[in-house]
This record gives C-alpha cells, sequence and structure tokens, in this order.
C-alpha cells in the first residue's frame, strides 16, 4: 500500500510534535510517524515530565524532612513506591493522551511505526500491521536521540539507563550512579528521597560540567553531605555481578572496587541519525548520528529539514520546539532562521542550577573579555525566609557597555528565575536595564536585579 504525504515528520517528541502541530495551522497536510505507540517522543514519555514528577514527590520528602530545622516536626514518610510510580505514569497518561487530542484536532494522520528512507521523497514505515510505504513532498526528521551505553557493563537487570531509573521498580538500597551529568544528578535525587544509599562517578572534575564551578558548589556541597561518595575524575573501568554489583573504579587516588545493589548509566545521550537510512534520500549524516542542518533547519537536501537533539548540542526540548517552527515555517515559505542568543539549561536538582548564554569558563576558553557581577542569596530576605540562603544570582556582562551576556543562577527555583535572564539577553539588555526594571520585593528575582545593580555600582543590599 502506497500513501503520500504533503509534509512528512519523523518522531513525535517536542520536536516532531510542535513541527506537525505548526504545519496543520499553516494549512499544510501532514503525517506525523513515531515508533512509539505515544505521541510525545522522549521528553514526555521517558524524559522531561516523568522526571519532573518524580522530582516534585522527592521536594515533598525533603520538604517535610526540613521542616524539623524551622519547629514544624513531621514523622517518617510512608512511601508505597506503586503509588508514586502511578502519579508518575498519571502525570504523562494526560499529556500524551492530550497530544493524541490536538493532532486529531488539526486532522494530523498519525501513524506508529520505525520510519526509513527507501527515496529522496519515500519512506517506508514498519507498523504493528506490516510495512507501510509513504511519499512525501517535504520531510522533518525530528528522530531525536537514546541514552549512550557502555560496552563494557554485562547484561543485568539491576544495570539500567535513566527509561529503566524512571520504571522506579524498587529503591535499590546502594545506587551507583555513573555520570554526574544533569539527568544522573536529578535521577539520583529521587532515588535518595526514596531511600538510596546514592555514589556518583563522574569522568569530569566538576559535576554538570557545563556550568561554571562557582553555580555548582552550592549542589555539590549539599550533595556531599547527603550522598554516601561523589568520586570526580573517577572512571568505572568494569562490573562484575554476583550477589552484588562489584564496580572497579580508577580515579584521582588510585584504584578501588565497591559492591552495589544497582547501577544508573547517565553518561551522555546520542543521536538516532543512523537509523534512518537517510542517506538513502540524499541527506548527509555524519560519524556520530547527527544530521548537519543550516540555520534555516535545512538538511543537505534542501526538501528535507531535520530538527531537535538529532542536529545537535544542547540536547534539550525548548531547542528543538524552537527549531521545529523555524523548519516548518521555512517549509511553508515563510522567511524564518534559528538564532537564539542564549538557550538555557536547567537542572532540577535541589538547589536547582540555571544557566544560560555565555558562561565565564567559556568565556575565559574562548578568550572573551568579560566581568561577572553576583548577589548571594545569604542577603536575600526571600532565601532565608525559605532556610536556602545557599544560593548565588550571576551576570556575565561585557566589561565596556554593561551588555548582558550570559546568566547563571544557583538555588530553589533557578530554573524559573532564569527566564526573565534569557529575555534580557535575547533583547540586547544592558546591566542597567535589569537594575531599573523594579522586581517585587521580597522574591527570589530581586536577585538578578541586585546582581545587575552590584555591575552598576548601585547595590545597597550588600
Ligand atoms: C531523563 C531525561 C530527562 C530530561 N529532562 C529534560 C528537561 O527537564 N528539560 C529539557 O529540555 N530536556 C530534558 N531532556 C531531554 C529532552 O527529552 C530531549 O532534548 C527532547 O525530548 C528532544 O526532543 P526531540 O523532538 O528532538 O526528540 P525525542 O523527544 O527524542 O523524540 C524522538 C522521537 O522519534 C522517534 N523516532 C526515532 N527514530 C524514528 C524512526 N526511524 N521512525 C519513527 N520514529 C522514530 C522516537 O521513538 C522518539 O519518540 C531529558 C531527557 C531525559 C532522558
Amino acid at each position: 500500500m502506497s500513501e503520500h504525504a504533503d509534509l512528512l515528520v519523523i518522531g513525535a517528541g517536542p520536536g516532531g510534535y510542535t513541527a506537525a502541530f505548526r504545519a496543520a495551522d499553516l494549512g499544510r497536510k501532514v503525517t506525523l510517524v513515531d515508533a512509539r505507540p505515544t505521541l510525545g517522543g522522549v521528553c514526555l514519555n521517558v524524559g522531561c515530565i516523568p522526571s519532573k514528577a518524580l522530582l516534585h514527590v522527592a521536594g515533598l520528602i525533603g520538604n517535610a524532612a526540613e521542616g524539623a530545622s524551622h519547629g514544624v516536626s513531621f514523622s517518617a514518610p510512608q512511601i508505597d513506591i506503586d503509588a508514586v510510580r502511578n502519579w508518575k505514569e498519571g502525570v504523562v497518561g494526560k499529556l500524551t493522551g492530550g497530544l493524541a487530542g490536538l493532532a486529531k484536532r488539526r486532522k494530523v494522520t498519525t501513524i506508529q511505526g520505525a520510519a526509513r528512507f527507501t527515496g529522496q521523497h519515500q519512506v517506508e514505515v514498519a507498523t504493528p500491521d506490516g510495512p507501510r510505504r509513504i511519499s512525501f513532498d517535504q520531510a522533518i526528521i525530528a528522530a531525536g536521540s537514546s541514552p549512550v551505553w557502555l560496552p563494557f557493563l554485562p547484561d543485568d537487570p539491576r544495570i539500567f539507563d535513566s527509561t529503566g531509573a524512571l520504571e522506579l521498580k524498587t529503591a535499590p538500597s546502594r545506587l551507583l550512579v555513573l555520570g554526574g551529568g544533569v539527568i544522573g544528578l536529578e535521577m539520583a535525587q529521587v532515588y535518595h528521597a526514596l531511600g538510596s544509599r546514592i555514589t556518583i562517578a563522574e569522568r569530569m572534575g566538576q559535576l554538570i560540567p557545563g556550568a561554571d564551578a562557582d553555580i555548582i558548589k552550592p549542589l555539590m556541597n549539599r550533595l556531599k553531605a547527603r550522598y554516601e561518595a561523589i568520586h570526580l575524575e573517577t572512571s568505572v573501568t568494569a562490573v562484575e555481578p554476583g550477589e552484588a554489583l562489584t564496580v572497579s573504579f580508577e580515579g584521582p587516588s588510585g584504584a578501588w572496587q565497591g559492591d552495589f545493589d544497582a547501577i544508573l548509566v547517565a553518561v551522555g545521550r546520542r543521536p538516532n541519525g543512523a537509523a534512518l537510512a537517510a542517506e538513502t534520500a540524499g541527506v548527509t549524516v555524519t560519524g556520530q548520528g547527527f544530521i548537519p542542518v543550516d540555520a534555516q533547519m535545512r538538511t543537505s537536501q534542501p526538501h528535507i529539514f531535520a530538527i531537535g537533539d538529532v542536529v545537535g548540542q544542547p540536547m534539550l526540548a525548548h531547542k528543538a520546539t524552537h527549531e521545529a517552527k523555524v523548519a516548518t515555517e521555512v517549509a511553508c515559505g515563510h522567511k524564518a532562521a534559528f538564532e537564539p542568543r542564549c538557550i538555557p539549561s536547567v537542572a532540577y536538582t535541589d538547589p536547582e542550577i540555571a544557566w544560560t548564554g555565555l558562561t565565564e569558563t567559556r568565556a575565559k576558553a574562548e578568550g572573551c573579555k568579560v566581568k561577572s557581577a553576583t548577589f548571594p542569596w545569604a542577603a536575600s530576605g526571600r532565601a532565608l525566609s525559605m532556610g536556602r540562603g545557599e544560593g548565588l544570582t550571576k551576570l556575565v556582562l561585557d566589561p565596556d557597555t554593561g551588555r548582558i551576556l550570559g546568566a547563571a543562577i544557583v538555588g530553589v527555583n533557578a530554573g524559573e528565575l532564569i527566564a526573565s535572564a534569557c529575555h534580557a539577553i535575547e533583547m540586547g539588555s544592558d546591566a542597567a536595564d535589569l537594575a531599573l526594571t523594579i522586581h517585587p520585593h521580597p522574591t527570589l528575582s530581586e536577585t538578578l536585579g541586585f546582581a545587575a545593580e552590584a555591575f552598576e555600582g548601585t547595590l545597597t543590599d550588600l
């Protein structure tokens, strides 16, 4: 059976569904194909959303435990892991079901199956009912990414990636998290709240290596006090399965072994570009599996676009959705380009870490002259009234013009707070713009205004 799509979208994650819906809104006849039975891709099914639903539960447990230092004590929580899992699945179900409704309302044809290119204008989709051949005028590849697996790891159900961790089968007594990046740290926080003892092994010299060291420090201090061990500059070289999983480490102090009940592998993600046979359509795919695109999200074939994790870093849902809108609008003949001044990154840890635009570390590496201005939350009335004065708000500025080039925040709700810094950077704001903006008092948002005042020399709160 052969069918035709005016616009074919491969992958229904935040990139793919946004592209499909925007194209339908622009009057195109759209077919959206995804190998999963539900729409939403990694983000909704096994990524952003289930992890945040579980982190919310971890937050409740953590806040209750901290009540004692404010004079309110609760008894130890009764954790029903099945009910926690059901809560998470309920949140995911609401959102993926909502997407199915939005697709239907827009008359987007959805097909479940893995697509492979069979020609410049044709794919074959392996559906549960057999192969379907679909020809298309234009296509958007939004095939996303998958967790990286380490080849020396034995095949053992006690060793899992983020998708396995989100299944929340049990809370192991001793959990080793391999990788101190955002995903590993978020899942570590969930399992710690559920009662696991956590060890983290990170190959680099710092947790969340993309962010500046001063922003990571308060997180590191808090985690060190709660987790069993955090090993930096440390690699895992072997895992021996037995009654426990015996792990061999190599770090600055030499080699050693440790026993764990489970291992979460969170060492990064790789693009899915190699599995689509995109070269058959004339689309260039790199050796790593990325699909290179120009600012209009066109691949090496002008009628085929690519967006999201499959085109490059940072692998983040909000980057994918913005690229999706550009690709769709260009495909529909509009003038558009993906030229953001900054893309925020957030670790929903406790405290949260958020950064956007230029970091001090990158400025130094690239030889850019910058000045940073900080405001410590120890001087923020709102932070102290929450018992969370460990935070820090930092602006990275052009020393001559005062223009804001980057921002980074560590503290409660940093992920929400960073949005106004993104807006400032996109608008080309300088420190005076931010310092003269009246922020409500007492809020954490004030700390952005105070950091700008620190640069201006007008700060009176310190
Ligand atoms: C645990 C975890 C937590 C995360 N948390 C966050 C967060 O808080 N914020 C954030 O911004 N990002 C987060 N991310 C990253 C985010 O999920 C991704 O950046 C985002 O989902 C990428 O969107 P995408 O549209 O490019 O692809 P994906 O969401 O990866 O979707 C791609 C889809 O394409 C389908 N597909 C692939 N190949 C084919 C094929 N050949 N045929 C048909 N279908 C195919 C896949 O089945 C998949 O559903 C997280 C990721 C993980 C794993």
